[in-house]
């Protein structure tokens, strides 16, 4: 099903409001009543909604009226400014009957292209002019014809221009025919073009008449042989939208020509004004080309370096609005949030509580928070660094920096086992310097948290570790300031941080070390601090790939780091369909393992447990109950057991490489040589050189670079990918640069203008919102 648009929204919703002020305002023409329709289609219309609120109490003049407005605001917009046209830039076409100008979001039904045509574009998606517009070709193709067939190399696509000097048939076999015919281009050089089995090319070959046929050549000798896959006649100065040029090639379906696709473009092309949603002084800025001329030579280019630029300011634009989208997201991108006086004198003296000095990377981002929390605004930052970065330690210092000011501190945790570690670390830091810290989760009996909640209500506690229940129990703060989110993504915290009551600061901590660009687009709603370094004097976790026929020597070795008292964790492959498949793999590895390791006791843990017995697992093991926990992927969250030494991934052909490092982040919790053995099955070279980047580096960061180069981010597990599929041009692992730079400009742009209400913004604000409506729409169902 092709997800509407939004004006076909605005269309479903404006019919029944015109048939309702037909019937005289009665309230009868929405079965169930007015306010039901509103229920269910005008979620991204809330002007709407409002106008129409208490329609059913109205009386019929009100009701008059407000119907009036509604349809006002439903009537499509025609925001396209107008500018000059840049003729000059067009490159020469077959002639396009010209009549009015129309607006990007003129529907397609509107305008004949032809019989079934509407069909065709439901089938690709396309709705508005705009749509094909930015409907951008898969690939392109070199057709223009070339000068000279001396350098054609054997298996190059090439396209030659010439005049048809014989043809031939041949029938080498019953049911085979080979058609031939030879061109001689401008040069006087000559080809022979073959078809074969196209029966129907047969009568448009003449002796006389002018071809512009593209292929695959072949070379024998001197001679060139092109295998036609293309070909058209070219009349009397005409010109091709498929031949002789650079063309761009869509995306198929059955039964759409490109042909079609290629007329709707060039009709969009011409027919709709050259405005343009980025002004002229931000295109100077950024050194973009204009909308009209990226639009034709993104579609239509003259050359490659039309191409070229048509492309860098496309791209541009896709960062631009998945940038402002998440800049808007919850429209609460600019919150007052609370103003704290963060003093370096304060941070010095958190300092030289620790039995440490921080990292460079520690301070310079312990200077990105302190700013943060002097401003004005709610801080929303995300916090990135590798497991043991030193990340804690800095949220201590913020929770120290908000105590400072009298205010109370949250950590939350995603587990209870985390929150209690937390809690254990915090008390390190925090109690020396005077800060009370306390403990709220569900385990604890409901006595001891009402107490806790009482004390936390009467400000007698200063900093609370927790798990959600943080939230969702609604604890009653005394004066909440900071938050600080551990693993975020488990969270889904910043649409709950409205539910922090008190508007508190929020820091996001992430021990998933992913790309900036991949950050800035999937987080965008975050400003990120990264640590980018590891406290000194660790000895780095030595990681070893081996083949599964090596299993038996990899577990004489896990044996002996058991027999010196180490422990050791299992990893089992990563089904991603199943967890009942998982399971058994699970439950099948820990039994090889009874007999593998006849000495060792073997402990297991798996998704299908709930988080009270994961919690009571790794609490065991971290007692030392046994010494092996077979695991599937659960334990990637960041618990510590600093005794295990080492770590067995079987299959780890199945794992992503950020994966494998974050589960490789399990061991060298403490201050003893760790190991971790990857074990593969079948693989092939490709995933053999992705494991070998695991085993030759511990950067988070270097192996995440990796990852999103190898993968695409499409697979990349562990973020949000909300915009992300619809980046058509981008590509993450290239365009950090561009990404930084557009999205300078769109919080210059929300700065100045946080609703974009203003005239000269209303055509970035209706492209904003074409390209936002599938997910508008996707929030009405
Ligand atoms: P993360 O939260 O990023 O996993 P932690 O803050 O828990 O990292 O730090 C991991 C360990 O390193 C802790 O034992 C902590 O005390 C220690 N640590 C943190 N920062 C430093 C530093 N600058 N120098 C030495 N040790 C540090
Ligand atoms: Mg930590």
């Amino acid at each position: 099903m092709p997800v509407p648009t939004l004006s076909e929204i605005q269309d479903k919703l404006r019919r029944p409001l015109e048939l309702e002020r037909a019937q005289g305002c009665q309230n009868r023409a929405v079965a169930g009543g007015m306010e039901k329709l509103l229920d269910n289609f005008a979620r991204p219309f809330p002007k709407v909604r409002e106008a129409l609120r208490g329609y059913g109490e109205m009386s019929s003049e009100e009701r008059g009226a407000a119907l009036e407005t509604a349809l006002t605001l439903l009537t499509p917009a025609q925001t396209a400014p107008r500018a000059p046209t840049r003729v000059e830039n067009r490159p020469k076409l077959p002639a396009e009957e010209s009549a009015g100008p129309l607006p990007p979001g003129t529907e397609l039904s509107k305008l004949n292209f032809g019989p079934g045509a509407g069909k065709k574009f439901t089938a690709l998606g396309l709705y508005t002019l705009r749509d094909v517009l930015h409907n951008y070709p898969r690939r392109h193709e070199d057709r223009r014809a070339l000068p000279s067939l001396a350098q054609v190399e054997d298996g190059q696509k090439v396209t030659v221009e010439g005049v048809i000097v014989s043809k031939h048939r041949r029938t080498p076999r019953p049911g085979m025919l080979i058609l031939e015919a030879t061109l001689e281009n401008a040069w006087g050089e000559r080809v022979k073009c073959t078809w074969f089995n196209q029966a129907w090319i047969e009568k448009g070959l003449r002796e006389g008449l002018k071809l512009i046929v593209s292929g695959r050549a072949k070379r024998f000798g001197k001679s060139v042989q092109v295998a036609v896959e293309h070909m058209e006649s070219v009349g009397e100065g005409g010109h091709s939208l498929s031949s002789g040029r650079i063309i761009g090639i869509y995306d198929a379906r059955d039964g759409i020509s490109q042909e079609f696709v290629r007329k709707a473009v060039q009709t969009a092309l011409t027919r709709v004004p050259p405005g343009d949603y980025i002004t002229a002084r931000w295109r100077t800025q950024y050194g973009l080309t204009d909308l009209s001329d990226a639009l034709w030579g993104m579609h239509f280019p003259h050359d490659e370096a039309h191409l070229e630029r048509a492309t860098a300011r496309l791209r541009f634009d896709e960062y631009l609005f998945l940038e402002l989208r998440v800049l808007l997201q919850g429209d609460d991108a600019i919150l007052m949030g609370k103003r704290f006086s963060a003093t370096d004198d304060d941070m010095q003296q958190f300092e030289a509580s620790l039995p440490f000095t921080f990292t460079n990377a520690q301070r310079r981002v312990l200077y990105e928070i302190a700013d943060d929390m002097r401003g004005e605004q709610q801080m929303a930052r995300l916090l990135q660094g590798d497991v043991g970065s030193g990340k804690t330690a800095v949220a201590a210092c913020a929770l120290y920096l908000a105590w400072r000011d009298h205010y109370q501190g949250a950590l939350m945790a995603p587990t209870e086992i985390l929150a209690r570690q937390h809690y254990a670390s915090l008390q390190t830091y925090l109690t020396p310097l005077g800060v009370r810290v306390g403990l709220l989760i569900g385990a604890m009996t409901p006595k001891l948290k009402a107490e806790v909640q009482a004390r936390i209500a009467a400000g007698e506690v200063d900093v609370v570790v927790g798990t959600q229940a943080l939230i969702q129990e609604a604890v009653q703060w005394h004066n909440l300031g900071l938050a600080v989110v551990d693993e975020e993504h488990r969270f889904g915290v910043m649409q709950r941080r409205k539910l922090l009551t008190g508007r508190p600061d929020v820091l996001v901590m992430s021990a998933t070390p992913i790309p900036r660009s991949l950050a800035l687009t999937s987080y965008g709603d975050l400003e990120l601090s990264i640590i980018d370094e590891l406290p000194p004097g660790r000895t780095p976790i030595e990681t070893k790939l081996i083949q599964d026929t090596a299993r038996r020597q990899a577990y004489g070795f896990v044996m002996k780091q058991i027999r010196e008292g180490r422990q050791a964790y299992v990893v089992t492959a990563l089904i991603e369909e199943s967890d009942t498949l998982e399971l058994l793999a699970a439950t099948q590895l820990a039994d090889d393992l009874k007999v593998l390791l006849p000495e060792a006791r073997v402990g297991l843990l798996h998704g299908r447990m709930s988080a009270v017995e994961k919690d009571a697992v790794m609490e065991q093991f971290r007692e030392r109950a046994f010494d092996v926990l077979v695991s599937t992927t659960v334990i990637e969250v960041g618990v510590d057991v600093p005794n295990a030494t080492v770590m067995v991934i079987e299959n780890a052909e199945r794992f992503g490489l950020s994966q494998l490092h974050q589960l490789r982040g399990r061991v060298g919790r403490g201050s003893a040589q760790s190991y971790c053995v990857l074990v593969a099955g079948e693989h092939s070279q490709k995933t053999r050189k992705r494991l070998k980047i695991i085993e030759s580096s511990t950067d988070g960061f270097v192996i995440a670079e990796a990852d999103l180069k190898l993968r695409g981010h499409g697979e990349l597990r562990g973020t949000r990918q909300s915009g992300l599929d619809e980046l058509k041009l981008g590509d993450l692992s290239n365009d950090l640069e561009i990404i930084e730079r557009a999205r300078e400009l769109a919080k210059y742009i929300l700065r100045h203008d946080p609703a974009l209400s203003h005239p000269g913004l209303a055509y970035l604000r209706a492209e904003l919102q074409a390209r936002s409506s599938q997910v508008a729409y996707r929030e009405v169902i």
